[in-house]
């Protein structure tokens, strides 16, 4: 990790503004369905709070396209956050202007301030540098700890850098980049890749970048059917992109050239309509009857992926095996959440809104090594891209005499 960390940076009596991400998901009631956002960011706001500065907290929520939509403000988030911190956190009534200054100049050290949905705003993500410099006119100190939005460059993740005496990543970041860069730099092996989802269309460029890293791909999912029909079988009604059977056939024969094992399903369950309880069967991948789709993979292909997992020194999933949220297509997807479980002394990472809903949902985040918050963020980052979020950050202080914690750092 090259990046100046918060560990870095004095924090007594500053004000740190830190951008988190606290996208959580609500229901029709503006409940919080899912608050592992907020508490993945706990320990660098915690760790703010322990050093005496002053936590400014900002973030977006759900996409308002730059109006004031009050179903998408933060208020819930401030109220979960308070019972999770057990104090109390302010909510501005904005995340700029003259009032937001008011609240921000009145704070004292150990307080929290969350600052109203940045999406508000349409400057935010045009990544306006006015816009940029009033959010970085609240803070002393910048701390970026969204990894899920590092891969867009909007005002509150790069543009305000250019604004900013000292960058710092928190702890959140810190852990993904860590993790993420030790599989796509020096990966304990043998080092699989599990993808899955609907489309190869979002998964192409990290199935190309992959094959040159990994020494297996495992595939599974919608996508998995593209490269069936590929090899020339027929999938029947199976989701397929036609105008990708090319590349698709260029990365196996890349895969093949390489010597790198190119894992598609044996077998899969089938049905012919995407519905809870519509009639399903199990087939080999060459007996996909006419009219209907495969919407997981079978038993079989789940034993022999789980049999190429278990000798893994590191694995990345991203994406499900199949139309996991029906339970009648969901155990595929689980059978692969807890073959990486189950795999001892490997790194195992995963990414991905899906896979991570699976492995929350079967209780096995304490089992793997790494479940990333960022699921575009985390493919851009295993496709080999710099991150504007990451890229934007100060460097770190690395091997130089002056790396020691709490040190005043000026730019
Ligand atoms: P992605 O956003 O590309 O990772 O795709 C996630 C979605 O893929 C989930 O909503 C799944 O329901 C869907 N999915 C997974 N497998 C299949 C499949 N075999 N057929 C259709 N959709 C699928």
């Amino acid at each position: 990790m090259d990046k100046l960390t918060i560990r870095d940076v004095a924090l007594q009596n500053k004000r740190v503004l830190i951008r988190v991400d606290f996208n959580v998901p609500l229901d029709g009631n503006g409940c919080i369905t899912d608050d592992t956002r907020i508490r993945r960011s706990l320990p660098t706001i915690r760790y703010v709070l322990e050093h005496g500065g002053k936590a400014i907290l900002m973030s977006h929520l759900g996409r308002p396209r730059g109006k004031r939509v009050p179903e998408m403000s933060l208020r819930p988030v401030a109220d979960r956050l308070a019972e999770l911190l057990e104090r109390e956190v302010s909510l501005a009534e904005d995340c700029v202007g003259e009032v937001v200054e008011g609240r921000v100049s009145a704070m004292k050290g150990g307080s929290v301030l969350l600052l109203e949905n940045l999406r508000f705003h349409r400057e935010e993500t045009d990544n306006d540098p006015g816009f940029a410099g009033k959010l970085a006119s609240l803070g002393d100190v910048y701390v970026n700890d969204a990894f899920g939005t590092a891969h867009r460059a909007h005002a509150s993740t790069a543009g305000i850098t250019e604004h900013v005496a000292v960058a710092a990543a928190g702890f959140l970041m810190e852990k993904e980049i860590e993790y993420l860069g030790l599989a796509v730099g020096d990966p304990r092996r043998p080092f699989l890749a599990v993808l899955g989802g609907a489309k190869v269309s979002g998964k192409l460029e990290v199935v190309q970048n992959l094959l040159g890293r990994v020494d297996g791909l495992l595939i599974g999912g919608g996508m998995a059917c593209t490269f069936l029909k590929a090899r020339g079988l027929e999938i029947g009604e199976s989701l397929v992109e036609d105008d990708l059977l090319d590349v698709a056939r260029e990365a196996m024969a890349e895969a093949e050239k390489r010597d790198i094992p190119f894992l598609l399903p044996v077998d899969g369950v089938v049905a012919e309509r995407i519905e809870a309880g519509a009639p399903t069967r199990v087939v080999p991948v060459e007996g996909i009857p006419p009219g209907w789709r495969m919407l997981d993979i079978g038993p079989e292909t789940a034993k022999v992926f789980g049999g190429k997992l278990a000798g893994a020194g590191t694995v990345i999933w991203n994406g499900p095996m199949g139309v996991f949220e029906i339970p009648d297509f969901a155990a595929g997807t689980e059978a692969v959440a807890r073959a990486l479980a189950e795999i001892e002394s490997a790194t195992t990472i995963v990414g991905g809104g899906d896979s991570v809903a699976a492995v929350n949902r079967l209780g096995l985040v304490e089992k793997l090594s790494h479940v990333s918050t960022g699921g575009g963020a985390s493919l851009e980052f295993l496709e080999g891209k710099v991150l504007p979020g990451i890229a934007a950050l100060d460097e770190g202080l690395g091997t130089t005499d002056q790396g020691l914690a709490s040190t005043e750092i000026e730019k």
